[in-house]
C-alpha cells in the first residue's frame, strides 16, 4: 500500500515593533535580564493591557501579503495554562476570531508550483524565558521577563504540505515575504521565527487522516525538513508492523537526527479559552485596511513577473535578483543607470554575489550600482574587454573607485589598433611553428592556444574579436 504524508505548520514570527504588544517596554534583543519589564508584562494583578497599534498594523500587513481576508472584527482570548515563565497562568492570544483568515502562499514544488493554504494568522504575546543554570546540581532557575509580551503572529497552514522539501520551501517563502514587507526580521538564532510541525501519514486513497504527531519548537528550516523525513519513515514502519501511532508531542534531537516523545497531546479545549475581559474587541474599518494595502511593498512574486516582463529576463534570473528586496533594488538601479538588463543580471549573479555576505545589506556594498553600470558600459563601448572588466571589478571591490578612473590609471584600455595586433600575431606565429603544423593537421585546439598567447602578449588588452580575425587571416596565408 502507498502512503502519503500530510503536514501542517504552525509558525510563530516575532513582529519587529520597538515596544511590546500590551505595554511600552522595549523589545530590544540581548539586553540584560529583566531590564525590559513592567507590571503589565510581568503579569502583576490589577494592571490593564493596551494593544500596540503598530502590532495590529504589522499583523494586517502580513495577512494582506499572504492573500488573507482581514477581519473587521477580531478579539483577544485567554489561553489558560500554567508555566513558570507565564505568571498570569494564561497567555493572551486569539482563539475563534483571529485578525486574518484563509490566505495562501505559492511555493515551488518539484518542477512546478503549489498553493499552500493558510487557515489563519492570529496575534499573541510571547511568554517570558526560563533560564536554567548550566551547573545541573543547582536546584533553582531564573525567569527573564524581557521576552514576555513580545508581539507574535502565529501563521497556521492547512494540512497542504506533503514533504520535507515543500515545508522547507514554504518556510523560505514565508520568511522572504515577511522580510520584504518589513514586519519581522525572522532571525532564527534570536528565536524570531519558530515552527511546530503537525504530521501524519495515510494510505493514498483513504478519506480519513491518520493520528497526528506534533513536533515542537523547531528552530531551523533544515531541521524541519529532516524531522519530517524521519517522522514519515518512523510512522510508516510502525504502520507496517501493525502498531498504532499515538497522538503525541515529540521533540527533535539535532545530534541523533531523530524525534523523541515529549508528552501525549492535549486537545485545544484543554486550554479553556475565554474572551479577555481586559481588552476590547479589535474593530478595523475598510479604509484602515485599504490604507495599509496601499503602503505594502511589491511582493517577491510580483517582482519576478515584472522583471521577466520589463527586462526580458529568464525566470531563474528574476528569482535570484528578487531573493531580497535590497538586491532587487540594486539591480534596478544598475539598469536605470544605463546598463543592459541581461548583462547587469549576469554580472550580479556570477561576479558580484560571490562577494556579498548578506544581500539585504546592499546599501553598504562597496561597489555602487552607478559604478557597476559604468563598468558594464565600458565593455559595451569596447573600451575594455570582458576579461579586463573582471580585473577592474576586483579593483573596485578593494578601492571602491570609479571604473573609468581605474582603467585610465592602469592603462587598461583595449587595443583595437589592427597594426599593433598584427605585429603581436606575427611574433606569436613565428615563435610557435608546432602549433601551426597542428592547425594544418586539423587540430582546432592549437588555434585556441595561439589566441591565448596573443592575449597574453598584449597583457589581456587586445580586442579578442580582432585577434581572432587577424590570426585566421594570417594562418590562411601560410
Ligand atoms: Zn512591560
Amino acid at each position: 500500500m502507498k502512503y502519503k504524508t500530510v503536514i501542517g505548520l504552525e509558525v510563530h514570527a516575532q513582529l519587529n515593533t520597538e515596544s511590546k504588544i500590551f505595554c511600552s517596554c522595549s523589545t530590544e534583543f540581548g539586553a540584560a535580564a529583566n531590564t525590559h519589564a513592567c507590571p503589565v508584562c510581568m503579569g502583576l494583578p490589577g494592571v490593564l493591557p493596551v494593544l500596540n497599534k503598530k502590532v495590529l498594523e504589522k499583523a494586517i500587513l502580513a495577512g494582506l501579503a499572504t492573500e488573507c481576508s482581514i477581519s473587521e472584527y477580531s478579539k483577544f482570548d485567554r489561553k489558560n495554562y500554567f508555566y513558570p515563565d507565564l505568571p498570569k497562568a494564561y497567555q493572551i492570544s486569539q482563539f475563534d476570531k483571529p485578525i486574518c483568515k484563509s490566505g495562501k502562499i505559492r511555493v515551488k514544488s518539484g518542477e512546478g508550483f503549489k498553493d499552500i493554504r493558510l487557515n489563519r494568522i492570529h496575534l499573541e504575546e510571547d511568554a517570558a524565558k526560563n533560564v536554567h543554570p548550566e551547573d545541573a546540581s543547582k536546584n533553582y532557575s531564573y525567569v527573564d521577563f524581557n521576552r514576555s509580551g513580545t508581539p507574535l503572529i502565529e501563521i497556521v497552514t492547512e494540512p497542504d504540505i506533503s514533504s520535507g522539501d515543500e515545508a522547507y520551501e514554504f518556510l523560505s517563502k514565508l520568511k522572504q515575504i515577511l522580510r520584504y514587507i518589513g514586519v519581522s526580521d525572522c532571525n532564527m538564532e534570536e528565536g524570531s521565527l519558530r515552527c511546530d510541525v503537525n504530521i501524519s501519514i495515510m494510505p493514498e486513497d483513504a478519506a480519513k487522516l491518520g493520528n497526528k504527531v506534533e513536533i515542537k519548537n523547531m528552530n531551523s528550516f533544515k531541521a524541519v525538513k529532516l524531522a519530517i523525513e524521519f517522522e514519515y519513515k518512523r510512522q510508516l514502519q510502525m504502520t507496517e508492523y501493525g502498531e498504532t501511532i499515538v497522538q503525541e508531542t515529540r521533540l527533535w534531537n539535532a545530534d541523533k537526527l531523530e524525534t523523541y516523545s515529549m508528552r501525549s497531546k492535549e486537545d485545544s479545549h484543554d486550554y479553556r479559552y475565554f474572551p479577555d475581559p481586559d481588552l476590547a474587541p479589535v474593530i478595523v474599518d475598510k479604509e484602515f485596511i485599504e490604507k495599509l494595502k496601499s503602503s505594502l511593498a511589491e511582493l517577491p512574486d510580483a517582482k519576478i513577473d515584472r522583471f521577466m516582463k520589463d527586462f526580458a529576463l529568464p525566470v531563474y534570473d528574476a528569482s535570484v535578483l528578487s531573493s531580497t528586496r535590497e538586491l532587487a533594488e540594486y539591480f534596478e538601479k544598475t539598469v536605470s543607470c544605463g546598463a543592459n538588463p541581461k548583462k547587469a543580471s549576469n554580472w550580479i549573479m556570477s561576479e558580484l554575489l560571490a562577494h556579498v555576505d548578506d544581500s539585504e545589506k546592499m546599501e553598504s556594498f562597496i561597489v555602487k550600482p552607478e559604478s557597476l553600470a559604468k563598468l558594464l558600459l565600458l565593455v559595451d563601448k569596447n573600451v575594455i574587454n570582458g576579461k579586463i572588466a573582471k580585473t577592474v571589478f576586483a579593483d573596485m571591490l578593494q578601492s571602491g573607485d570609479d571604473p573609468e578612473e581605474i582603467v585610465n590609471k592602469k592603462g587598461l584600455v583595449q587595443v583595437s589598433d589592427t597594426s599593433e595586433i598584427e605585429k603581436i600575431v606575427e611574433a606569436v606565429i613565428a615563435a610557435n611553428p608546432q602549433s601551426i603544423a597542428d592547425i594544418k593537421e586539423g587540430k582546432a585546439k592549437a588555434a585556441g592556444f595561439l589566441v591565448g598567447q596573443v592575449m597574453k602578449e598584449s597583457k589581456g588588452k587586445a580586442n579578442p574579436q580582432i585577434v581572432n580575425e587577424i590570426l585566421n587571416k594570417c594562418i590562411a596565408k601560410l
